[in-house]
């Protein structure tokens, strides 16, 4: 909500100090807390306090109280004690709780009963634990039941909290690995199941009162059977029971591996919520639900959402039945057919709609609230910024400017760099989907398409996926516990659950195609096999998703581009770019690839590397000519080479150029050893012989006499110019040329001639007076006075780095080679790396890849130099980046703090280094550089 993060006022460093608050109360119209204290309070515990006490808002909360995160890091550092003074606090807040509800905690007359809830600083959904209907004992049954008169209710709340408690806090907490796999919520519902089946019952909620009171003694004794403990019978006892229970499921492994993936610092910790419970299973006159002040899935600015009648919040978000739609807006194929929550109860509906209103003005963002009605009255029980996937990240931050509720800066912030991703992610071909066979219907969790080989398990979706294999996570319900198993996929989808449901959540959350709730699917997990559109599947077959509509079909099908059309991802790139201060290139090596990054808005190439025109498509020719060149004897058999190359090298230069004209273009010279051009097979090398007019012995004495023992640190980049001038001169020669016959075309065109590889000074004054010479020559030739053009070199050496005041005296702009840079500066071999980088990121070794992002302590700081020493002799030195590097966030945000002038990057990667430019403004709104 608000946006500066107060440190809060508690410290626990002796745990036994009087004056530290462990224990923030909201509720009555009043709150400790706010909405800026989420690192003490957690998200849910600030927005909590925000809600119940903001003057604007003052929304109806259930009174309850917060445990700070600093308890969370003291217990878990502390066996599992607590800071002295923590039980006093509590009872003083579950004391404001009981007067304002005019209840008592374990009162036998007038009961009150809490929930408590975990909640970290950054939204874990479904990671953590939660008990419910804590407070409900043999004695406060009675009581509950003389004052609802609904004792069917009563033991409904019994057994629920039987069930989570002896899952929760007897068995994950206390450490227990069930035998062979099934634990205590498995083994007490097969007891459910059972006398389901025996009565011919389908819904949980046609159980009898007298059957639901015998199914909560059989819990009780099965859990004493399988567990060797009572279910406890106090209040207190429930209740730290559970406190401790939810700080020690911030260690579970669901939460642990989601910390991985999402980033999160295991030293946060999380609150724990105490709250008086809002009954949504007290009839039909009672509901909870789910629900986004805006549409998650597209943005769109629609109130939408689902609800269970008769129920409690557990049932909405494990996804067990489909939900019905709050409004017609969030009705779909599958829900239709229920009654709306403002057809049914058009009161509380119309209160939550403003609530939505006042949330979102208050707010200025997207809310996820989950909300109660007992018997007819509403109650707020979270509210939290929505996680939402790209497209519709994008639609929201365009509206809300539009709605002046943020401003061009909060635009840019409110979409990251991995959401804008996800509108570069592909869809499925319509050509084909129209034509393609469909197995079957759900809701469209996660938009985009996506085709991949069905698994039917965690373990084998990550496994597959190590082995390099596209997959496609399918299962019964959502179950956080699939976490890995849906990161590892390329999309999920299952038979049930709602938009809500944990998996809806988490593929939303991390911009994967995902869909729920294909009832008409059957799948059969021992044979690994599923049902659906009359067709049985096995793992390992083809599917193809389209979550956008929600519809899957057989096989693979081709995938297409989704952004190029979509105007709303043009504006929002054109906001990015009237904030930052970087340009963006890109490295393109063919006019196709030019064009594309054109499009992505590229303004200018910040690498183009001549090799690749050796590579791929139509290079049979230039090739075998560059092959002869490398075999030539001498310097005149090479001269005669490398004039048969020149027409390729130089149609190939020209047609980059005229892609990219009105922007700069750095060309950089041959870098490669030599050797990787040399033919392996014997009938390649006998024609080449052949043309040379040697014997096959003789080529392949010369080119052993290429081979060398550390290819990469050899006879390449610079050195090549250096040893065959004649090389450096045909390429420039073909730049000038190109650029001259362009210009007089009337197209603007600006060469960057670039150097790669040097370690010294001296290698690059001896390559400027080869070009000076080549370029006085072309003038000449064409009669002009000038050709516009930039001399520079790459930074990829760490001694260039280091001697970088020297260099920049002979050069006009600098480019990072970081790759080199990396591979030098660590002495990791770039193309080896793999084979040792998974047991340095697990150690802890390295904290990440650093050939993916720069490593800023060391190379970072070799960059820092040169540019300081660069910038030192020359004031207005361009400075570039054309490493991988170039279109990684976290390494644009350091190119933009230490002064560089442009990234380049691959074409697709051109957007999202667009607004992670504009972000780094934004976070160090540091002087521009001279562009
Ligand atoms: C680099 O080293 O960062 C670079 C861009 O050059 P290459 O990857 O071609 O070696
Ligand atoms: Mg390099």
């Amino acid at each position: 909500m608000a946006k500066k993060q107060s440190k809060g006022s508690s410290r626990v460093s002796k745990g036994n100090s009087k004056q530290n608050k462990y224990v923030y109360s909201f509720g009555g119209g009043k709150a400790d807390g706010r909405a800026d204290m989420k690192n003490l309070l957690g998200g849910k515990g600030a927005n909590l306090a925000e809600m119940a006490g903001h003057k604007n808002l003052r929304l109806p909360v259930p009174p309850g109280f917060t445990i700070t995160t600093e308890v969370c890091v003291y217990f878990l550092a502390n066996q599992r004690k607590y800071p002295a003074p923590l039980k006093e606090q509590v009872n003083g807040a579950m004391r404001k709780i009981e007067q304002i509800m005019g209840k008592k905690f374990g009162d036998a007359e007038n009961p009150l009963l809490v929930s408590v809830r975990s909640g970290a600083r950054k939204s874990m959904p479904g990671m953590m634990e939660t008990v419910l209907n804590v407070g409900l004992t043999e004695k406060t049954i009675q009581g509950l039941i003389k004052k609802t008169g609904n004792p069917r209710f009563v033991y409904d709340a019994y057994r629920r909290l039987i069930t989570m408690y002896s899952d929760v806090v007897m068995e994950k907490a206390a450490g227990i690995e069930p035998k062979d796999g099934k634990g205590i919520r498995a083994r007490l519902e097969e007891i459910l199941h059972e006398l389901k089946k025996n009565k011919g019952i389908k819904n949980d909620s046609d159980i009898s009162t007298e059957d639901l009171k015998i199914l909560c003694a059989r819990y009780k004794e099965r859990i004493k059977e399988i567990l060797k403990k009572e279910f406890p019978d106090t209040a207190q006892e429930q209740l730290w029971g559970g406190i401790g229970a939810v700080f020690s499921s911030w260690n579970g492994k669901r939460a642990f591996s989601y910390r991985r993936i999402e980033g999160i610092p295991d030293e946060w910790g999380t609150a724990v919520n105490v709250q008086s419970m809002a009954f949504g299973n007290m009839g039909n006159n009672s509901c909870t639900g789910v629900a986004f002040t805006r549409n998650p899935g597209n943005g769109e600015n629609q109130f939408y959402g689902e609800y269970l009648v008769n129920a409690q919040g557990e049932d909405v978000v494990a996804g067990i039945r489909t939900p019905a739609p709050i409004n017609e807006y969030s009705q779909s194929d599958h829900n239709k057919d229920l009654p709306t929550l403002s057809q049914l109860n058009p009161k509380v509906y119309k209160q939550l709609e403003e609530i939505r209103y006042r949330l979102e003005q208050h707010c200025k963002d997207m809310q996820d609230l989950e909300f109660t009605v007992e018997e007819g009255v509403l109650f707020m029980l979270q509210c939290r910024s929505g996680k939402r996937n790209g497209p519709a990240a994008v639609r929201m931050a365009m509206d809300m400017l539009k709605e002046k509720l943020i401003g061009k800066e909060d635009v840019v912030q409110r979409v990251t760099p991995s959401q804008l991703d996800e509108l570069l992610h592909p869809i499925i071909d319509p050509k084909e989907e129209v034509k393609a066979k469909l197995l079957g219907k759900g809701l469209p969790a996660g938009p985009g398409g996506a085709t991949g080989q069905i698994v039917f398990t965690t373990e084998d979706a990550v496994s597959w996926h190590k082995q390099g294999k596209q997959v496609i996570l399918v299962r019964e319900e959502t179950n956080p516990e699939d976490v890995e198993g849906m990161r590892a996929a390329e999309a999920i989808l299952t038979a049930r659950g709602g938009m809500t449901s944990h998996a809806a959540l988490v593929a939303r959350g991390w911009g994967k195609c995902c869909i729920v709730g294909c009832s008409e699917m059957e799948i059969d997990l021992p044979k690994k096999q599923m049902h659906a559109g009359g067709l049985t599947l096995k793992e390992g077959d083809w599917i193809t998703l389209n979550g956008t509509k929600g519809k899957f079909y057989h096989y693979r099908l081709t995938m297409i581009d989704a952004a190029q059309e979509n105007k709303l991802f043009h504006d929002f790139l054109k906001i990015c770019d009237s904030i930052r201060s970087l340009k963006i290139r890109t490295n393109a090596d063919t006019p196709e690839d030019a064009a594309k990054a054109r499009v992505f808005g590229a303004e200018g190439i910040g690498l183009f590397r001549t090799e690749h025109m050796f590579y791929g498509k139509h290079s049979e020719e230039p090739l075998f000519k560059l092959r002869k060149m490398i075999l030539s004897k001498d310097s005149s058999e090479r001269r005669r080479a490398l004039a048969d190359l020149f027409p390729h090298v130089k149609k190939d230069i020209k047609a980059t150029l005229d892609a990219m004209h009105g922007y700069p273009v750095t060309i950089r010279l041959l870098d490669p050893p030599l050797h990787e051009f040399v033919p392996h097979h014997q009938d390649q090398q006998q024609e080449l012989a052949n043309s040379l007019g040697i014997a096959l012995e003789e080529l392949e004495k010369r080119a052993a006499t290429l081979r060398e023992s550390n290819p990469m640190m050899g006879h390449r980049g610079v050195r090549l110019g250096i040893t065959y001038p004649e090389v450096t001169e045909m390429q420039v020669r073909a730049i000038f040329e190109a650029a001259v016959e362009l210009t007089k075309e009337g197209k603007n065109i600006f060469p960057e001639v670039m150097i790669p590889v040097i370690c010294s000074v001296n290698e690059l004054k001896d390559q400027a007076e080869l070009t000076q010479k080549v370029y006085r020559e072309v003038c000449l030739k064409y009669n002009v006075k000038g050709i516009p053009h930039l001399f520079g070199t790459m930074i990829e050496v760490p001694r260039a780095a280091l001697t970088a005041d020297e260099i920049a005296l002979e050069a006009e702009f600098f480019s990072f080679g970081t790759n080199d840079l990396t591979q030098m500066g660590f002495g990791f071999s770039r193309d080896d790396i793999g084979g040792f980088l998974p047991d340095y990121l697990q150690k802890g070794i390295l904290p990440e890849d650093p050939f993916q992002s720069i490593d800023l302590k060391g190379i970072g700081q070799l960059i820092s130099i040169a540019v300081t020493k660069g910038r030192s002799v020359k004031k207005d030195l361009k400075i570039g980046i054309c490493g991988e590097h170039g279109g990684d966030p976290a390494s644009i945000d350091f190119c933009h703090k230490v002064g560089m002038n442009y990234v380049s990057c691959s074409p697709y990667r051109v957007p999202i280094a667009r607004l992670a430019a504009a972000q780094a403004t934004l976070n160090s709104p540091i002087k521009k550089w001279k562009k």
